[in-house]
């Protein structure tokens, strides 16, 4: 029998490696590990849901072969479908907000998927919000809507694999998780788990300046219009997804962009880890709690994507500048 060899690249996703953070962290009481989701064969930690996403909606017969899969992403969702379609023979249409990089749009049309580019300035229930645009192709052709932001199998993507690897790479050891938050899959599918195992786990939200989540889960009150463009992505909603519940949920923490891309070049230079502007403000997130943490603490934080996809942003001196990030 050969031995770690696999009959599809989607049997590749999941068990990613959890690793130490070293010099950003050295003067934390604790130690203090990222769980390295760009490990994952599309680069993110979207494809766990992805394949269970589409797993679900097979299993309810909703999805059948040769179906359409229509859905608005920030990309990596979209990367995640389109390397499952492949291996179970669909066709991809995704909406995107024209705030992303253009590197996203690239690679989904690579992987075969129809990409539509979406203003990124208008209510979610206007006709050319990214959110309509995937509804309204939906239903012209027939095709099925995943809807990661409703659709509880995204959080229980992260409830069946994301917690339980965290708990069993950290021996249970783990007191504090920290994730930025979207959609909210990550941060409560993960957190419903790991509190179940131990209900003192402390699950942390890290949710950007412009987005509304932080003000909801402090206020109780959802209101879309304290939302403002940020500069970091894929995280921060102007509406609460069904997949959020707030029982799992202990504190979120808001960051800046400008300190979030720092971080990012920070985590490439400093700790070898190449990652995303969702990455950078986790980290930020984590820096500014540090006082929280004793010695035997032990904090796990999501490094969501790779910094491939952000090439022209984040790691380009010219962008940063005009930005006024540098
Ligand atoms: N970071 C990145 C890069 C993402 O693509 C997403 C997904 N939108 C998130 C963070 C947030 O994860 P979630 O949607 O599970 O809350």
């Amino acid at each position: 029998m050969m031995k770690d060899v696999y009959n599809h690249i989607v049997e590749t996703i999941g068990n990613t490696p959890l690793v130490r953070l070293n010099k950003i962290t050295k003067d934390f009481p604790c130690e203090v590990y990222a769980k390295v989701e760009y490990f994952n064969p599309g680069n993110s930690i979207k494809d766990r849901i992805a394949l269970q996403l589409i797993e679900d909606a097979e299993k309810s017969g909703r999805l059948k072969p040769g179906d359409t899969i229509v859905e608005c992403t920030s990309g990596n969702t979209g990367m995640g479908l389109a390397l499952v379609a492949i291996a179970k023979g669909y066709k991809c249409v995704f909406t995107l907000a024209d705030k992303m990089s253009r590197e996203k749009v690239d690679i989904l049309r690579a992987m075969g998927a129809e990409v539509h580019v979406c203003p990124t300035d208008v209510e979610p229930d206007d006709p050319r919000s990214y959110y309509s645009v995937a509804a309204r192709i939906a239903k012209e052709r027939n095709g099925w809507n995943p809807d990661q932001y409703n659709n509880l199998s995204n959080r229980q993507a992260h409830y069946l694999s994301t917690g339980p690897e965290i708990w069993r790479q950290t021996e249970g050891r783990i007191t504090h998780y920290i994730a930025s938050t979207g959609t909210g899959g990550t941060l409560v599918g993960t957190g419903m788990y790991l509190k179940e195992q131990n209900p003192e786990v402390q699950i942390i939200g890290i949710d950007p300046a412009g987005s509304i989540l932080k003000h909801w889960f402090d206020t109780h009150e959802v209101k879309p219009e304290l939302a403002r463009v940020y500069a970091v992505e894929g995280m921060g909603e102007d509406f609460i997804p069904d997949n959020y519940d707030r029982n799992f949920i202990d504190h979120m923490e808001t960051i800046d962009d400008k300190e979030s891309l720092l971080m990012c070049r920070r985590l490439a230079k400093e700790e070898g880890l190449f990652c995303g502007s969702s990455a950078g403000a986790a980290v930020q997130g984590l820096v500014q709690l540090k006082n929280r943490f004793k010695p035997t603490d032990v904090v796990v934080v999501i490094l969501h994507d790779h910094g491939s996809r952000y090439i022209g942003k984040i790691y380009n001196d010219d962008w940063m500048k005009e930005k006024g990030f540098l």
